[in-house]
């Protein structure tokens, strides 16, 4: 029986709870070749191809969601093949700052911290300013402490649980080199142990689908140079399914800015350069539906002073709910610290110059790793002063002013409230008053793209008529509809490896 959800029907759903999504998959085991649909741009018919290569499972990218499919699929015992356009492996995950956010950890109950699914939730809703698909919400949340149980099954350590701003309590499981490179390492060693080869420099240019409207497999280029833009055409088949995790498109200047204007090559980004939007492209010409595509999360925590991520962002975020963050002109705070990542990051485009986060040495010392810190400071873009005089003298800040704001901030932290923008102290916060003083510059940059390809609760890629695109599967940034306006902090891994492993489980139910 398939049943066709109208507009209204479907609108509907989202509004309430999201419920038609999970409902699309299992009205429609997959999508009928229907008029609505233009299979056009890109596509070809099956007898038409001269394969090249052939499995069953084909997944495109290697970071945190293709690796977590890749894996399932071969635990189901079926045949996979990962393929990653650039020279190296892991994409924007590996680059990644190692942060999870999860409910119930090992590391929030040894900490004492009260939680719960419904706090996460509300807390990604709040931010997300309930643009969010709901259940899919739930299932991410629902299944956080599954996510960080399956990392440590595969070998990564969480070593420290941290407050990122937007939560309502610490419930950030960071790696023990704060990376995401910790964790795509031991998903590759994982899926190399398991037999599992990754091709790289080899790159979807389009999706093929059979007579019938099923994806079939993959146009392509090996030796792909992602400079000139060439390589060798291959054309790989894959019998049951192609799973789509290739990311977000934050460096894609054209696509960013069809969604949002003011996002100009004038903004740079904390993205790998492989961040373009092509792949999530070929999707849409088969049909596919998007969403929330103009959403595009502005990271509030890089420096202007250094090149993408940098060390910046992990200084900062270990330093909110305990240190300042003050505008070098007034010498006055100006926002709350630990509002979430749109809150700030709108502050600063309104003042239109970068801004300041300050921290003392004990507070510091006490949340900042020394891989960060002293990395930064060697880059020059975390810089030690030793006085705050010294440190208003140095960015030009009005001293007397300053001073006071300092006093003033002080204060709220010994009674644990923020008067002035209800930052959350943190438990353990310390007054900032002992010298040497550390200080970074802040300047926002194009960090995340909420929107991307609508799928169900089974990672199946609706298509227009919200219905499973047969044999097409997708999970991670390439798609939307988790974090609705803004994402949380420390919740795109959680999404990650949680769509991943649907996507690889549910894939590997399919027929040849
Ligand atoms: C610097 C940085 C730090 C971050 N820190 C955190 C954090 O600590 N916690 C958190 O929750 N989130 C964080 N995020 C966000 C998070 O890392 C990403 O959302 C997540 O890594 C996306 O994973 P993914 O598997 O969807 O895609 P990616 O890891 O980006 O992998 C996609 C891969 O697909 C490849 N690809 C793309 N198109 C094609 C194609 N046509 N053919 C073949 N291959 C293709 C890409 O080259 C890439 O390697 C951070 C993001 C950045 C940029």
């Amino acid at each position: 029986m398939q049943e066709k959800l109208g507009r209204r029907e479907f609108l509907k759903g989202i509004g309430t709870a999201g419920t038609v999504l999970a409902g699309a998959g299992l009205l429609a085991a997959c999508a009928p070749n229907s008029s609505e649909q233009q299979y056009s741009l890109g596509t070809a018919a099956d007898s038409s191809v001269e394969w090249t290569d052939e499995t069953d499972i084909l997944v495109v990218g290697s970071g945190f969601a293709a690796l977590a499919a890749a894996i399932e699929v071969k635990q189901a015992g079926v045949d996979v093949k990962v393929i990653e356009k650039m020279p190296t492996l892991g994409g924007n995950s590996t680059i990644n700052g190692g942060d999870l956010a999860a409910v119930g950890t090992k590391l929030q109950l040894e900490a004492g911290v009260s939680d719960s699914f419904e706090l996460m939730q509300a807390d990604m809703l709040k931010a997300g300013k309930n643009y969010n698909h709901v259940e899919r919400v739930k299932t991410v949340v629902e299944n956080s402490k599954a996510a960080v149980e399956w990392c440590e099954s595969i070998g990564v350590e969480f070593t420290k649980l941290n407050f990122h701003g937007g939560h309502s309590v610490p419930r950030t499981n960071t790696t023990k080199n704060a990376t995401g490179s910790d964790i795509v390492r031991a998903q590759i060693e994982k899926f190399e142990e398991l037999g599992g080869e990754i091709q790289t420099e080899t790159i979807l240019k389009s999706i093929i689908t059979n007579d019938s409207g099923r994806v079939i497999g993959i146009a392509g280029q090996k030796n792909y140079d992602i400079n000139s833009g060439q390589g060798t055409p291959i054309y790989i088949k894959a019998n049951k399914a192609v799973i789509l995790a290739t990311g977000g498109f934050s460096n894609d200047v054209q696509m960013r800015q069809i969604h949002e204007p003011r996002l100009t090559d004038a903004l740079t980004s904390t993205n790998h350069a492989g961040a373009t939007g092509e792949a999530l492209r070929e999707a849409l010409k088969l049909g596919a539906m998007d969403v929330h595509m103009d959403w595009i999360q502005l990271g509030p925590w890089t420096s202007p002073d250094e090149p993408g991520f940098g060390y910046t962002p992990q200084f900062c975020e270990r330093l909110v709910g305990h240190g300042l963050m003050v505008d070098p002109k007034t010498g006055k705070r100006f926002v709350n610290e630990t509002g979430d990542r749109k809150v700030r990051a709108d502050a600063m485009l309104s003042l239109g110059y970068s801004t300041l986060v300050i921290g003392d040495d004990v507070t510091v010392q006490r949340q900042v790793i020394p891989r960060i810190l002293e990395g930064g400071m060697a880059a020059g873009v975390i810089l030690k002063f030793d006085s705050l005089e010294a440190l208003a003298d140095n960015f030009s800040i009005p001293k007397e002013e300053f001073l006071a704001e300092v006093q003033r901030w002080n204060s709220f932290v010994e009674k644990g409230t923020d008067d002035d923008f209800a930052a959350l102290i943190q438990t353990g916060a310390t007054p900032t008053q002992t010298a040497p003083y550390y200080a970074a510059k802040l300047w926002p940059k194009v960090h995340h793209t909420m929107g991307g390809l609508v799928t169900n609760l089974k990672a199946q890629v609706l298509n227009q008529n919200l219905e499973p695109i047969c044999g097409l599967y997708a999970a991670g940034e390439v798609t939307g509809g988790t974090h609705g306006a803004v994402r949380l902090g420390s919740c795109a891994v959680t999404d990650c490896i949680v769509f991943g492993r649907i996507a690889g489980q549910e894939a590997a139910k399919e027929q040849a």
